[in-house]
């Protein structure tokens, strides 16, 4: 059902990200792929994703941490491909250290590329998606949107600001037939939480398996990881026709953690 739409998902070489592009791309969308990491495994993934498209996969390197790469991909996107119609701000990284132990550009890193990136992405494709009186912009924050936890300062600052982000542009946009929300998964298994395994285990002096289970599980009531898959599967919801009243909403999928 998105024949003929184009999508840009920010740090979809990995994880959430890839599957949100694997998702739009199956349903016949071009997509542009965006983040860090090895070229050939990324240049596989692009070509995969053409082939499950019958349209175009581009991979664009820009760098979420600078807004001009910002504005420049959402223009190459709309030069080569038209659109975009979708964009899914999903970029993200993660630290984990108590707030007096929390190095500064750590914390300015996790604000340019969780929270800032996404103004930027939006700024840029607001207008291109009012001329067309069509758009859906997705991003992905997180429970830690509406709770917080510890060691984990910056965040959880940057995934509240992407939900009032949210608010505001869906209130902007919406007579135009552009709808704006947020995704906000629970642990989700992917690299960014295998990542943060061993720095929660130094930050709280626990073994691997009591930070999946006392730590990330935990707060999780039905004990087990979302998975990549139904996080996608709402962003491609979102994309339906009968998805348009959906805007400014906050949507979690989270296994219970936020109902707590
Ligand atoms: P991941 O580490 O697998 O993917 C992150 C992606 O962002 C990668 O493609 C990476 O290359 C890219 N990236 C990092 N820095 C970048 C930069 N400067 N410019 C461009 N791209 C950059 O992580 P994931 O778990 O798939 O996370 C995706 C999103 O989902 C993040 O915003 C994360 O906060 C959010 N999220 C994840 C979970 C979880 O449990 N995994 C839960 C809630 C929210």
């Amino acid at each position: 059902f998105l024949k003929g739409k184009t999508a840009i998902v920010t740090g979809s070489t990995s994880g959430i990200g890839l599957e949100y592009a694997k998702l739009f791309a199956a349903e016949g969308a071009s997509v542009v792929i965006n983040g860090f990491g090895d070229a050939a495994a990324i240049e596989t993934e692009r070509a995969k994703l053409e082939a499950a498209s019958g349209a175009k996969a581009l991979y664009d390197a820009a760098d979420m941490t600078k807004p001009e790469e910002i504005a420049a991909m959402v223009a190459r996107c709309h030069a080569k491909l038209g659109g975009p119609d979708i964009i899914v701000n999903n970029a993200g990284i993660q630290h984990v250290a108590k707030i007096e132990d929390f190095p500064a550009d750590k914390f300015e890193a996790i604000i340019k590329i969780n929270l800032n990136s996404a103004w930027y992405m939006m700024q840029a494709a607001v207008p291109l998606m009012k001329a067309k009186k069509w758009g859906r912009i997705i991003s992905t924050a997180s429970a830690h949107s509406l709770v917080a936890s510890p060691n984990k300062s910056a965040y959880v600052m940057a995934k509240h600001g992407l939900a009032g982000l949210t608010k505001t542009i869906a209130l902007e946009t919406a007579t135009y037939g552009i709808t704006v929300n947020c995704i906000s998964p629970g642990y989700v298994w992917t690299p960014l939480v295998e990542a943060q395994i061993p720095d929660t285990m130094k930050a709280r002096g626990m073994t691997k398996e009591q930070v999946m289970n006392d730590v990330l599980l935990e707060a999780q009531p039905t004990k087990e990881f979302v998975t990549v898959d139904q996080v996608a599967a709402l962003a491609l919801f979102l994309c339906r026709d009968e998805a348009k009243s959906i805007t400014g909403a906050n949507l979690s999928v989270d296994g219970g953690w936020t109902a707590a």
